[in-house]
């Protein structure tokens, strides 16, 4: 069986794992990619499998870096479940609707953009397809990742004397789909040799087929290092209990075969709302901790996650036969924090062959509640002793949630005025009533304020807003105020109209609760820019801006390590449940490369996967 990276791998969004067996296939997460446009453009090349031959899809929760593709993929052939936990079934309604509904709108904005200034239109339109085609590239890169670990088999094996025409490895099932190309990068043997996995770890055994001497790109990889992985002392005197997964197919063969140039209308949407509409028929609600077999050979078990309601970690058992032997595969999805109020704690999981793992705050730490709360008092005291307006862009789900709790409870402490509240998000207003409903999803300490009769998701005054019309209003409401509006990072959404009429008013304060991607206009002025740009126009920070990191929704690193550990606790490395490699996924290089040498170091194998890249699971 083998596992290909089609999302969050060296990135924070665009879930996605391509699992397929002898006899099944199925996707992990279907999300979106979000961010800045050489992100977002990701969405837009073709897909790496034919959607009519998945049997289904399993979701983690329903973030739309998630969840986002899903009507893409029903719309082009996908006919199988969606497997989620009901919390999430009604979550996702919610964010998929509002998706088709954006696109929607955003499709019909180029279409005016157009015909007002073509140039303009014309230069934007080739920034695009340059940053498709790199897209392209990037995607390539990622196969290409896979085929230097082939390279490196076939090398190994060729140096102990085997012949390298015919491994008598039975062909293994090339992934289904095809994938389609505007240029063919493999022109350019550089995109060869840029990566390849630990020869050290490869299993013995014959070469894979493939990767031919005769392709003059194709440079055995060295072997120097190939001694027995140092996180295993047993592996001298036993075969060595890490197993590295190995390419999965020749990637090259699978390109050949494929049309050169693919024509894609850019500024067509994705899917709109009567799409996200139509997909919703394919969801189907599970429980916690209830085993289903969702495609032949895969049973799935969700338990919480603690990251939003209804948010899970799979764990999956996987047998390519039904007599044959068992792989347990576990996805993180993303990890919530321990603590926080509301939702459970991520659960604690033992034991698996493979582990995805999330790495958000790879290299970082939140700063502890009281220290969160504190900030947050903080902020709300500073606009009211100055009469001022607090920002807060938040994620609609989970975030806004979280933070209108701890104002409520701030109050009620007596640590901060009661102020005007503006919930300036309808997605917000709705995953709220979504909350109110699934009070069997709560904490401890959550439901023991439902018991006592409180209403612990409302702030005492509060105003939701439903059109932009209210939105707009907000403006001429008697100061101080506050709002709390979507999207979290200024990437669209009500937030940046907001952010128009404040950011040169010295006595706003923006407030960041949450994770700022790379090259959004959250992390730049997060980063301290004192200028921006905003609808073309340079605008001068005058504003305040202050970040709280507290409220996150994901484990920081030592909470990373702490669930990670949970695999390595109590057992010595090689034995039953001990992970043979952690996959580290969804997060940026940086954070990815302060979080392994800490996995390194508790024993365990470690992968950054590529994105695009296949690897085989045995
Ligand atoms: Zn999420």
């Amino acid at each position: 069986m083998h596992l290909q990276f089609l999302g969050a791998a060296t990135t924070v969004t665009g879930s996605q794992y391509l699992l397929t067996t002898e006899r099944a296939t199925i996707l992990i997460d279907c999300g979106m990619f979000q961010g800045s446009p050489n992100e977002s453009i990701r969405n837009r090349i073709p897909l790496a499998y034919d959607p009519a031959r998945i049997d289904a899809i399993l979701l983690t929760h329903a973030h739309l870096d998630h969840c986002g593709l899903i009507p893409h993929v029903v719309k082009s052939g996908f006919k199988g479940p969606v497997w989620a936990t009901k919390g999430t079934v009604e979550l996702a309604s919610l964010v998929l609707l509002d998706s088709g509904k954006l696109q929607d709108e955003f499709s019909k904005r180029q279409v005016r953009r157009e015909k007002h200034d073509p140039a303009k239109a014309a230069m934007f339109d080739k920034r695009d397809r340059d940053a498709l085609a790199s897209a392209e590239e990037l995607a390539a890169d990622g196969v290409d990742g896979s085929l230097n670990t082939a390279d490196a088999a076939a090398a190994r094996a060729a140096t102990a004397g085997e012949s390298n025409d015919d491994g008598g490895l039975p062909p293994v099932a090339v992934p289904v789909g095809e994938r389609r190309h505007f240029d063919d990068p493999r022109q350019d043997a550089g995109h060869f040799g840029s990566r390849r996995f630990d020869a050290a770890l490869l299993i013995p055994g014959p070469p894979l087929e493939a990767s031919s001497a005769s392709d003059p790109a194709a440079i055995p990889a060295p072997l120097s290092g190939a001694s027995a992985p140092s996180a295993s002392s047993a592996s001298e005197i036993a075969p060595p209990a890490i197993v590295a997964p190995r390419v999965a197919r020749d990637p090259e063969q699978a390109l050949v075969k494929q049309p050169a140039i693919l024509d894609i209308e850019l500024d067509e949407p994705l899917y709109d709302a009567a799409d996200a509409q139509a997909s919703l028929a394919s969801f189907r609600g599970i429980d916690y901790d209830t085993e289903i077999e969702v495609a032949p050979g895969i049973h799935a078990t969700y338990v919480d996650a603690g990251h939003i309601l209804g948010s899970a970690i799979i764990r999956l058992r996987v047998a390519d036969q039904d007599d044959g032997p068992e792989l347990r595969l576990v996805f993180s999805g993303d990890l919530g924090r321990t603590g926080t109020p509301i939702l459970r704690d991520p659960t604690v999981v033992t034991d698996a062959d493979y582990v995805l793992i999330e790495s958000t705050y790879g290299g970082r730490e939140h700063e502890p509640e009281a220290e969160s709360n504190q900030l947050l008092a903080d902020a709300v005291k500073l606009v009211a002793d100055h009469d001022g307006v607090l920002l807060v862009p938040s994620f609609a789900i989970g975030r806004t949630q979280e933070v209108v709790w701890e104002l409520h409870r701030l109050i009620e402490a007596g640590k901060i005025p009661l102020l005007q509240l503006f919930l300036d998000s309808p997605m917000a207003s709705k995953a709220s009533d979504v909350y109110r409903r699934h009070p069997d999803y709560y904490d401890a300490e959550t439901t023991a304020l439902l018991a006592a009769h409180d209403a612990p998701l409302d702030y005492p005054k509060q105003t939701i807003t439903n059109d932009a019309k209210q939105s707009e209003a907000i403006a001429q409401a008697p100061r101080p105020y506050m709002i709390v509006a979507s999207n979290g990072m200024l990437t669209g959404g009500r937030v940046v109209g907001h952010l128009r009429n404040l950011v040169d008013d010295p006595s706003a304060v923006i407030l960041f609760v949450g994770y700022q991607g790379e090259g959004t206009l959250g992390a730049h002025l997060q980063a301290g820019a004192t200028t921006i740009k905003l609808d073309g126009q340079v605008r001068r920070v005058r504003c305040q801006v202050r970040s709280i990191s507290g409220f996150s929704a994901h484990a920081d690193e030592s909470e990373l390590l702490s669930w990670i550990g949970n695999f390595a606790t109590g057992k010595a490395p090689g034995v039953s449940g001990w992970p043979k490699t952690v996959f580290i996924v969804h997060g940026d290089p940086d954070a990815q490369a302060a979080l392994e040498p800490k996995i390194k170091a508790l024993g365990l194998h470690t992968h950054i996967p590529l994105w695009h890249e296949i690897v085989e699971l045995a």
